[in-house]
């Protein structure tokens, strides 16, 4: 800000600092409030079709028994994934974010407002699907990891190398189509470590279920 001698004022906003500031400073009070309850978030993200809400059902499927779960489900518009998930009698929570391309930390903070938290052990969060922005915005999750599908082809991950910088851990989703596709699963995952030499990644069929304990193992749970 800078006063000029007429009393007038001139507020540079900088809107990249600016917005990327605040949602990182509601991302770390959810991170505080995750602690508090003990509950382990993971920030699902990944394109439209790469089987990030299969995925939660397969994860789901497996953990109930041990955990007590709730997933959040980001999406423009419709329930249809938090219904999904809800068939499997788990607790399930609806953003519909209208025009927003990705959820932000206020949008979690907002949904978890009437929330018993001491409820839960574990929140699965599902984000728009969109492999470019939501990985510029923490939502406080102790995990984000990125989904991606051979069905993409196989240059996703070379055209999107910020998100994967962003991610703590890579899913490679629909092995199970490999053979069908001729699809060269080694090559994507060297663009992986290209991009990150130390990433974990996870090769899974959700569909078929290989992979998801190997998954849940590196999840640490
Ligand atoms: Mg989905
Ligand atoms: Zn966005």
């Amino acid at each position: 800000m800078t006063d000029s001698d007429n009393g007038q004022k001139t507020i540079e906003i900088d809107i990249q600092k600016d917005l990327f500031g605040a949602n990182e400073d509601a991302a770390a009070l959810n991170t505080d409030l995750f602690k508090a309850h003990g509950i382990t978030v993971i920030d699902i993200m990944g394109s439209v079709g790469t089987g990030k809400t299969q995925l939660i059902e397969s994860l789901c499927e497996r953990m109930r028994e041990k955990y007590r779960i709730l997933m959040l489900a980001g999406d423009l518009e419709t329930t249809i994934d938090a219904d999904r998930v809800a068939s499997h009698g788990i607790d399930t929570i609806q953003i519909n974010t209208g025009t927003a391309c990705h959820l932000d930390a206020r949008m979690i903070k907002v949904a978890l407002m009437d929330v018993d938290l001491s409820k839960y052990q574990v929140i699965f969060v599902e984000n728009v699907g969109n492999l470019i922005c939501p990985a510029g915005y923490p939502l406080g999750a102790a995990k984000k990891i990125v989904v991606v599908s051979i069905t993409e082809g196989p240059y996703m991950v070379r055209k999107h190398p910020l998100t994967i910088k962003h991610a703590d851990m890579i899913i490679i989703n629909k092995i199970d189509l490999v053979d069908a596709l001729e699809f060269d699963i080694d090559a994507l995952e060297r663009n992986i470590r290209e991009v990150d030499a130390k990433l974990p990644v996870i090769r899974v069929s959700s569909k078929t279920g290989v992979g998801i304990d190997d998954l849940i193992g590196a999840l640490e749970f």
